[in-house]
């Protein structure tokens, strides 16, 4: 099994399971709740550690009970937080986050008052130990910068980088990764309605790394360094019960099966499984048998 630097954030989600999407002003009771740690990467590495990976998460924390609770449980899930930043005066990043059990769909309120994990403290971590390194596509000037020194550093380790949301300047990280994951908010967001041709304008920004872009219940694209594409149908479950982390646990899916030596269209219809498996269940405990 392999060692896995994952650079990103952690929240605290704060889950109200509800019968139905309620309209604005209306009061509902939620049929129940349940909090726990998340953030994209934090799923992510949660999610490596149980294929039997050794994984690293470097991340900021607020210096309080919320922060502790996030570190504990990162911990129990087997997440290594050496890198951890502890900060005072702040406080976690927090989900508010209503699923609804009919559709599975979750809506998602976020608030965050901490400084971002920075380029001064990646910079300390000794990267040779690590075969692989996972980025989240925010705070983009500094993890431009942790991006080139991993660069410098690193042997061959493959790079990969999470392009979830649109931020100013995020198109100068893509040629610095290996393999690029996108959202199909991102790519709809740039005005495109399919992937082929959002690739189509992502080969001139990174002209050699493996493109990879899911679209929900349709499942997911590829674009191959050959530039061959596929893509690939979701997997749905008998019922979708839980959306939450899906882009998440199909992102640790597309890890371990590279850093196996799967081609990409393997670890594309593995990762579909995967998140096809998670969205038919709440949360991502138990996910790989
Ligand atoms: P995100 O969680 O980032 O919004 P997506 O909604 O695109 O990401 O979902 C990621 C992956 O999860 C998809 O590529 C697909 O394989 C799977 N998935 C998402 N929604 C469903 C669904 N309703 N049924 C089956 N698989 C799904």
């Amino acid at each position: 099994m392999s060692h896995i630097l994952i650079v990103g954030i952690a929240t605290l989600d704060i889950i109200n399971i509800v019968n139905h999407y309620p309209v604005e002003d209306e009061e509902i009771r939620a049929l129940s709740q349940r909090i726990n740690c998340g953030g994209n990467a934090a799923n992510t590495a949660s999610i490596l550690t149980q294929y039997g990976h050794k994984t690293e998460f470097a991340v900021t924390l607020a210096d309080e009970p919320d922060g502790h609770r996030i570190r504990d449980q990162l911990t129990a899930r087997l997440v290594a937080t050496n890198y951890c930043r502890f900060v005072r005066g702040g406080k976690v990043p927090t989900s508010y986050i209503t699923l609804n059990q009919k559709t599975g769909s979750r809506t998602i309120v976020h608030y965050r008052d901490l400084p971002e994990y920075e380029y001064e403290h990646f910079k300390q971590i000794p990267l040779e130990t690590f075969d692989w390194f996972h980025f989240e596509g925010r705070n983009i000037p500094a993890v431009k910068q942790m991006l080139i020194n991993t660069q410098q550093r690193r042997v061959d380790q493959p790079i990969s980088l999470e392009v979830e949301k649109e931020r100013e300047d995020i198109d100068d990280l893509l040629p610095l990764a290996d393999v690029l994951l996108f959202s199909k908010s991102f790519a709809t967001g740039r005005g495109f309605n399919n992937a082929p041709e959002f690739f189509e304008l992502i080969r001139r920004l990174a002209p050699e790394a493996m493109l990879v872009c899911t679209w929900g219940e349709q499942g997911a694209w590829l674009r191959d360094t050959n530039n061959t594409e596929h893509h690939v149908p979701a997997y749905p479950p008998p019922r979708v019960i839980d959306t939450l982390a899906a882009g998440d646990t199909f992102n640790a899916g597309i890890i371990h099966c590279l850093n196996n030596g799967n081609t990409l269209l393997e670890a594309v219809k593995h990762a579909c499984q995967l998140a096809g498996l998670k969205v038919g269940q709440s949360g991502i405990d138990g996910l790989v048998l």
